[in-house]
């Protein structure tokens, strides 16, 4: 395992629509791999060999939910949207970093103290729209000088580490564990095969980076390499979220209560034939909230046949995820071998 690469990933900033980031280290690695690669009209980033008819894709969305500025008041604090699925909940006193022309600045988001709440505020969510970042600017004259404009992403500086004693822990696991994954595979990568770092798939309701790509290569099959639900801890009942750490990469037959992606039967008989072949250990998934970019892609054209695997991770569309090393490893070794026999 290539921890370095991984951290790497994790620590890079690519809220959507801002993935450049992520798109170089991806098109570096790709290029060490002998792969040609290419960043297209919507900020794709593809690596392959060769391409002719009908390739082959393998898509790892390369962004993360994060914020956004939205305005800055009269003394310096900035109102932010959310960009992505987040919990209010996870935003509160977090520390974040702003992203300007002028560079990264620091900051935290601020919210009322519990000593002045009254009791029914205290008992409720606080909603991101009563939250702001505070810089540490005098005043929004301040603010503008050290960078900060409106439109500005905001991203979480949580550092990478491993914890006990294969497990993953940082932000963004979903989806930079997918983007590792692919830059894995580069090595060796058959012809017509392309490895797609995919643009926009947290604010995409079955669309964006994937499914413009998609439509101009249509490939003869399309597999989303992500991350899935873990239900593996205290407050998730196996009935909630069925999928653990460390049991082996997640085939998600049905994204969405079916709204989304149900996996082409073909393709999903391949997956599993590889994953034999291979002596993989899969999880099945059935998602009822929550889609991939293989919803994406599943009914453009006449129809692509589509798949997703995933890392199960717990904790994700927070600032921080929690993944098992082996789940890593061994969708790299199943996706081998359905590179090789699809
Ligand atoms: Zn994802």
């Amino acid at each position: 395992m290539d921890y370095d690469l991984l951290k790497k990933l994790s620590e890079a900033d690519g809220v959507s629509s801002q993935e450049g980031e992520v798109a170089a280290i991806m098109a570096d690695g790709f290029r060490k791999s002998g792969l040609k690669t290419e960043i297209d009209n919507f900020g794709n980033v593809l690596g392959y060999k060769s391409v002719g008819k009908n390739p082959l894709i393998l898509g790892a969305h390369m962004d993360e939910i994060g914020l956004m500025v939205k305005h800055i008041d009269e003394k310096g604090f900035l109102r932010f949207i959310k960009i992505g699925g987040i919990d209010d909940r996870t935003l509160v006193n977090q520390q974040v970093v702003i992203r300007t022309r002028k560079g990264l600045v620091p900051g935290v988001i601020g919210s009322k103290p519990p000593h002045i709440m009254k009791d029914e505020e205290r008992k409720s969510v606080v909603s991101h729209a009563s939250m702001f970042i505070d810089i540490g600017a005098e005043s929004a004259k301040d603010a503008r000088a050290a960078g900060i404009e409106i439109g500005n992403a905001v991203s979480f500086p949580t550092r990478f580490f491993r914890m006990g004693k294969k497990l993953l822990c940082g932000k963004a696991l979903d989806n930079r564990i997918g983007c590792y994954i692919l830059m894995k595979l580069a090595e060796g990568l058959p012809d017509n095969v392309i490895l797609m770092g995919t643009s926009q798939e947290e604010v995409s309701t079955f669309g964006k980076g994937a499914m413009t790509a998609s439509y101009r290569l249509e490939p003869r099959a399309f597999i989303a390499v992500d991350t899935s639900v873990a239900g593996d801890h205290p407050e998730l009942k196996p009935d909630d979220a069925p999928l653990a750490l460390g049991k082996g990469p997640c085939i998600a037959l049905v994204e969405a209560g079916a709204r989304g992606n149900v996996a082409d039967r073909k393709l999903a008989q391949g997956i599993f034939q590889a994953a034999k072949s291979a002596k993989v250990p899969v999880q099945i998934e059935v998602f009822d909230g929550g889609a991939t970019d293989a919803s994406s892609v599943h009914n453009l054209r006449g129809g692509i046949p589509s798949i997703a695997i995933g890392v199960a991770t717990r904790y994700i569309h927070s600032t921080v995820g929690v993944a098992h090393q082996a789940d890593v490893e061994y969708s790299i070794r199943l996706l081998r071998a359905a590179i090789a026999s699809l």
